[in-house]
């Protein structure tokens, strides 16, 4: 956001003194002319596609096979003479347009009683408040009827608000707060809608923007079992827990890496709404781990657009080249190494790890690439072998089905939903075979170590730090010091 302003402020100082551009009523005047403008030029830009249609159906004349095809004017739109001919010749000054301001300097917050809302708009004092939910069947007029409104009123306000919300797509039970001077729904999370009842310009809807307060909560626990399970016993929130296990998930197997009296923190920051105190959003800013061997601590930066990214203390990124398990919710069902062939009885070297899942589950890239092979290979049924860079490939086999856009020679990004889990070729079950290739070798996809993602760049690294100190600022704050306060990171080369 910081850095939308500092755009928009250049780019009026080319054409404005500063200080005039600093008042904010200004501002506001201006993006009302450019919000102008746009619509000025869709208009005309309708006008011309009609013109259009109207040409192209005089072309349809007849179905008679035989008979010769008239080409008739070409079906272009007819050029208009530039409406700034019409003007005598006075300079005029061309305001460039501007990036619109931030809405939160432009609505009103929302209020708790929507009195407080009336009072500020019209001076008036309302009465009595009552809440009223659409019943099935029954349109913005039932419910104001119910609520006591008389016909005249409802007619007003709902044309003022049909200007702004498709009234019939209204759902059943929406709540509206009803006051004798107006009232107040939503139809957005974060915004709601206010009809008042102005005493000299009449029924008004306008939108406001409800008012948030943000938490930040530490959390410091000791898993016994499932790190889910002692999450959900401590309230963290559902999607923090995602985000967690998202980062971590890159450096650590929680199906089989975790042990009893593993240590987990996290810092997150939660969102609630100050009016109904609901959750309306959420962002990690640190997750930490402490296994029996090592521990990884890892903080989010967002300081730049092109750094957003998950970092270690040094500056690591969290993200690996390679994710290790590229399917979600499998279960190893057979390891890297010799065993018998489940089909052929022979005694062989299983050459990757095959991770039982049902038919049809997505599975990804484990890294960004260029697809190498994509297609039908013997054994392996259907088959996609990624090209990473000089050093590692992945292959991927018995797919019940290649996802669309996945052909030889076609770039990937990690994450990419490639294929999808089958039994085609010599299998018995459906699973996924993964493996991973070390200049061209199998390796062990569950022991390999995996190169790291990008470092922060080093002009982001100042910023980055300060970062740091002020997440390990909110960590005191809550009176404790971070578990994985030494990070070393295994699987890096
Ligand atoms: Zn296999």
């Amino acid at each position: 956001m910081a850095f939308e302003v500092n755009g928009e402020v250049k780019m009026r100082v080319n054409c404005m003194t500063k200080r005039a551009f600093q008042r904010p009523p200004y501002r506001a005047v201006m993006s009302i002319a450019v919000t102008c403008l746009f619509v000025g030029s869709s208009v005309n830009a309708q006008a011309e596609t009609g013109a259009a249609r109207e040409s192209v159906k005089s072309l349809h004349v007849a179905f008679a096979p035989m008979e010769p095809v008239f080409q008739t004017a070409p079906a272009l739109p007819t050029s208009r003479p530039d409406p700034a001919l019409a003007y005598p010749a006075i300079p005029v000054s061309i305001i460039p347009p501007v990036s619109k301001p931030a809405l939160i300097d432009v609505l009103p917050k929302s209020t708790k009683m929507i009195g407080e809302m009336i009072r500020s708009q019209t001076g008036l004092e309302s009465g009595p408040e009552t809440e009223l939910k659409l019943r099935n069947g029954e349109g913005i007029a039932a419910l104001l009827r119910r609520a006591g409104y008389d016909s005249a009123s409802i007619a007003n306000a709902i044309d003022a608000v049909s200007v702004k919300v498709n009234l019939r797509r209204l759902q059943i039970g929406t709540k509206f707060q009803v006051a004798s001077q107006g009232f107040r729904f939503s139809t957005k999370p974060g915004r709601d809608i206010y009809v008042i009842q102005h005493p000299t310009s009449g029924w008004l809807a306008l939108t406001a923007l409800r008012p948030t307060d943000r938490y930040m909560n530490f959390f410091q626990g000791t898993i016994d079992d499932s790190i889910y399970r002692a999450a959900m016993a401590a309230g963290i929130n559902e999607s923090a827990l995602n985000d967690y296990t998202r980062v971590m998930g890159f450096s650590v197997d929680f199906q089989r890496e975790i042990r009893t009296g593993d240590r987990f923190e996290l810092l997150y920051e939660t969102e609630r709404d100050s009016i109904d105190g609901k959750i309306v959003g959420g962002k990690l800013h640190y997750a930490g781990l402490v296994l029996s061997d090592e521990q990884l601590g890892f903080f989010r930066y967002d300081g730049d657009k092109d750094a957003i990214g998950w970092y270690d203390e040094n500056g690591n990124s969290a993200a690996r080249t390679l994710i290790r398990t590229p399917i979600s919710g499998a279960r190893l069902s057979s390891s890297f190494g010799h065993r018998k062939h489940p089909v052929s009885g022979f005694n062989a070297m299983h050459k990757g790890v095959d991770f039982a899942a049902p038919r049809g589950t997505p599975i990804i890239a484990a890294g960004s690439g260029v697809i190498r092979e994509a297609g039908w290979k013997g054994s392996f049924g259907r088959y996609i072998r990624i090209r990473h860079n000089a050093t590692y490939d992945t292959a991927y086999a018995h797919m019940s089905r290649i996802a669309p856009n996945i052909r030889p020679g076609s770039r990937v990004k990690q994450g990419e939903i490639i294929g999808y889990v089958g039994s085609t070729g010599r299998s018995t079950g459906a699973h996924l075979h993964y493996e991973v290739m070390v200049n061209n070798r199998q390796v062990n996809p569950m022991t390999v170590r995996l190169p790291t993602g990008e470092r922060i760049d080093d002009q982001h690294l100042p910023a980055f730090r300060k970062t740091l100190a002020a997440i390990d600022q909110e960590v005191l704050s809550h009176g404790t010091i971070r578990f994985a306060g030494d990070v070393t990171i295994k699987n890096t080369q």
